[in-house]
């Protein structure tokens, strides 16, 4: 038997781009000759995405579920609001604006009847704002030290997880998360494949760069303690430094006597250290606040609708019934 599909999409303000999204992807899916369903997950849209999905949702009720958030909680929480659902065997992760073209779907699922239970990606040819790629190949590397997380190109999200990555993904209750490093951690036999890049035709990206920012640090904090490390390490050189520089100067008081030069050096040296306090406060408050949203335990998002056929029993005639479903919170 061939392994099931389940494509999961997270849809933010994306009305413009979705009938493009559809005419690509079902054909793609279509052609794979599985069982596969697509669920989209839209993540409080404020236009008529959701209007559009419905659309879809009515036309191919068969292979089509739709997950209607409550309210905008992020790309990767409208991810994991999607894996709650899914029912396949590999669940593959795509992006709406189209700039992960569906044609590559192919070749996850081809390294993944291989074998891999993980499959990441790389843009070959990335088509982004310079100073993104810029930003991205320095936290790319920057996790690469301080984490056990081996992907070459994190900001990719088509990639493939099969069940059982899926399930260990499912069980996790964090709030802040990066699905495609969670998803790492529990693959015993990942790989990597290049995919196109295509920029983005319709609408705008979603990511601010405050966001970005935040989605880094939710990276860096959920996956590592080095950076709380960091500042303890260079608290211990700072005041091994600071040491000699008193035994020096109490010497030196001793035989030149005593001297009042050197004002704006000391300032100098007092901001520079009064900057490094801060930031390693800020980093320590990073932790703090995502543990605080942690340990409140409040819903990570709430379903407004859920829009699927319902499953017949083994012995009822498939009638094409639909079932609107508004159930409560979610994980
Ligand atoms: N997205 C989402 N919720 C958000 C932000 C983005 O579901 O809060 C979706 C968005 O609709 C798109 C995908 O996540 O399908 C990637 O977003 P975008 O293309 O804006 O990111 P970029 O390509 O600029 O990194
Ligand atoms: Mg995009």
């Amino acid at each position: 038997m061939n392994a099931t599909l389940s494509v999961v999409i997270p849809i933010f303000n994306e009305e413009g781009g979705l009938q493009s999204l559809f005419d690509r992807l079902y054909p793609v899916l279509d052609q794979l000759g599985r069982k596969y369903e697509v669920i989209f997950v839209d993540d409080g849209s404020s236009d008529r995405s959701v209007a559009v999905l419905r659309g879809q949702f009515a036309k191919r009720p068969d292979t089509t579920r739709v997950v209607v958030l409550a309210r905008n909680v992020g790309q990767h929480m409208a991810i994991m609001a999607g894996f709650a659902q899914t029912r396949g065997d590999y669940v593959i992760t795509l992006d709406a604006d189209l700039q992960n073209p569906p044609e590559e779907i192919g070749k996850i699922v081809a390294a993944m009847d291989e074998g891999a239970d993980y499959v990441g990606t790389v843009r070959k040819d990335r088509h982004d704002a310079y100073w993104r790629k810029a930003a991205s190949r320095l936290m790319n590397r920057f996790r690469e030290q301080t984490t056990q997380i081996r992907i070459t190109d994190q900001g990719c999200m088509l990639r493939g997880y099969d069940r059982e990555i899926v399930d260990a993904i499912n069980s996790c209750v964090e709030i802040s998360t990066f699905v495609p490093a969670l998803g790492y951690t529990f693959a015993r036999n990942p790989v990597e494949i290049e995919v196109v890049h295509a920029e983005r035709t319709v609408g705008t990206s979603k990511y601010s760069l405050y966001r970005l920012i935040r989605l880094n640090f939710d990276l860096m904090t959920g996956f590592s303690v080095v950076p709380l490390q960091l500042f303890s390490m260079a608290g211990v050189i700072i005041a091994l430094l600071s040491l000699v520089g008193v035994v020096l100067l109490a010497i030196r008081r001793l035989v030149v006597g005593p001297e009042a030069e050197g004002l704006f050096t000391l300032f100098a040296i007092a901001f520079f250290l009064i900057g490094v306090l801060l930031m390693g406060v800020g980093v320590v408050g990073e932790y703090v606040g995502r543990i605080y949203e942690q340990v409140r335990q409040r819903p990570r998002y709430t379903i407004a609708a859920l829009l699927e056929q319902e499953e017949s029993q083994p012995h009822d005639v498939p009638a094409p019934r639909t079932a609107e479903r508004t159930s409560g919170a979610g994980g």
